[in-house]
């Protein structure tokens, strides 16, 4: 039966994009139709973020862009800031509907009566009461998937509104787990990367551990590669950079959050580790695997960050072989301890510090692609277009670049890396006998 149509937008990060699919295909089971964005659907289904700066306001131009393709679309919000602020997303004109961390995957059991109504239903509970663990994946793009493979955090750093957007730290147990996956091997997917909100959690209740679920993923021959997306430091062992370092299909890339670079701050985080074993976990992997990237996330501005407290974390990054940064500027959030905290760092002081560490990521960035200039890598190849262009990723998260060849699109293609371009992504050539594996694969 057919319901009508429905489209979807999603805010924020990869585990949102792999629910919003989840949704999706929940929805185009139950009969109603998915159709691009700006073709007038019955029904938007906007998934929102908590994390993004000014929630409120994308989520408002989300909402009227929707209503400017058709008037009468049901809008539907979900996600993380449905559940922080549904009484703000309430007061947006036009929303009907906004639904909690429980309730975002029964969609379909709030969609009876379509009609736009004066008042917006609100289903929102306690998000301690949130205990499901809802598998998935993404399928908006060909190449790459992201397999959701755990929930929620029991960590409570004190700057992070996740664990009460999201709830407690749960997962599906492995054996459901590579079943999902071996569901998405069945997809034209190139790469699946791991994602879940504190994956290195993966089994803490029960006595199965994320390295146990990475042995048991990595024997499911039709997937090529994985990718972790981001862990701990503390919950990243050594057993699991040696596992990744011997795998075939785990690639040669970590990213490691690591915040601050001084100790005293990182405790008043409420991090789990010092700087120190910060470094250890570092030496580890590179010991290992020197031709692995390594992504760290940093915050800048928090508060207590004197000149010298910020200058440890710059000095500490600028001395590790790590491949580029994601910098974070501090902003206040309600409901976190980190907010009552004192030490406030001028809003100038945080930009300027911010940019620093940009202008340090630029830097690493260069010089570990430096690093790899004449090797031979593999690529997966992407479908855009760009102005005659197509980029494509290395196995250790090179960003490359080549003339737009419609027949390598989502394809694995053995590559020389020649040099550095203008727009900062590799130039390359292909490498001919491995051209030829690469037809036969398409064949
Ligand atoms: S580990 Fe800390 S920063 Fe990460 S989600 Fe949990 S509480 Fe937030």
């Amino acid at each position: 039966m057919n319901y009508g149509t429905v489209a979807y937008y999603t805010l924020g990060c990869k585990l949102n994009f792999a629910e919003t699919s989840t949704i999706g295909r929940n929805l185009t089971e139950e009969g109603f139709a998915k159709i691009p964005f700006d073709e007038g659907a019955n029904i938007y289904v906007i998934n929102t973020c908590s994390v993004t700066e000014q929630a409120d306001k994308k989520c408002r131009n989300i909402v009227r862009k929707a209503l400017s393709f058709n008037p009468d679309a049901f809008i539907v919000v979900v996600g993380c800031y449905a559940q922080l602020k549904p009484k703000e997303i309430a007061n947006i004109l036009g929303v009907d509907l906004v639904l909690g961390a429980n309730e975002k995957f029964n969609v379909v059991h709030h969609l009876k009566d379509l009609q736009k109504k004066e008042e917006t239903l609100i289903f929102n509970n306690e998000i301690k009461e949130t205990k499901v663990f809802t598998p998935g994946f993404s399928s908006s793009d060909r190449t790459r998937s992201f397999l959701k493979i755990q929930d929620g955090c029991n960590y409570f750093c004190s700057f992070c509104t996740i664990p009460l957007a999201r709830g407690r730290s749960r997962n599906a147990s492995i054996e459901d787990t590579v079943n999902k996956a071996k569901e998405l091997a069945k997809t034209p997917t190139k790469e699946v990367v791991l994602t879940g909100v504190n994956i290195g959690d993966f089994g803490y209740d029960s006595n199965e551990s994320f390295y146990d679920l990475i042995q048991e993923l990595d024997k499911i021959e039709a997937i090529e590669q994985y990718r972790i997306s981001s862990i701990e430091p503390n919950l990243l062992t050594n057993a699991i950079i040696e596992f990744v370092a011997t795998s075939q299909r785990f690639v040669h890339h970590f990213h490691i959050p690591m915040q601050s670079g001084s100790d005293k701050l990182l405790k008043s985080m409420r991090r789990r580790y010092d700087s120190s074993l910060y470094v250890s976990r570092i030496e580890k992997i590179k010991s290992l695997m020197p031709d692995c990237a390594i992504g760290v996330d940093v915050i800048v501005g928090y508060p207590g960050e004197t000149d010298e407290e910020f200058m440890k974390t710059y000095n500490l990054l600028n001395t590790l072989p790590i491949s580029y940064l994601h910098v974070f500027t501090y902003s206040e959030r309600d409901n976190t301890t980190a907010l009552r905290m004192e030490g406030s760092v001028p809003m100038n002081v945080r930009r300027d510090r911010s940019k620093m560490l940009r202008i340090l990521s630029e830097k690493k960035k260069r010089a570990f692609y430096e690093d790899n200039i004449n090797k031979t890598e593999t690529v997966v190849f992407e479908a855009s277009n760009n102005n005659g262009f197509m980029n494509g990723f290395t196995k250790n998260y090179v960003k490359v670049s080549a003339p737009y060849n419609p027949l390598m699109v989502n394809q694995i293609g053995n590559v020389r890396m020649l040099g550095i371009n203008e727009n900062g992504t590799m130039d390359i050539e292909f490498e001919e006998a491995k051209m030829e594996t690469v037809s036969v694969r398409k064949g």
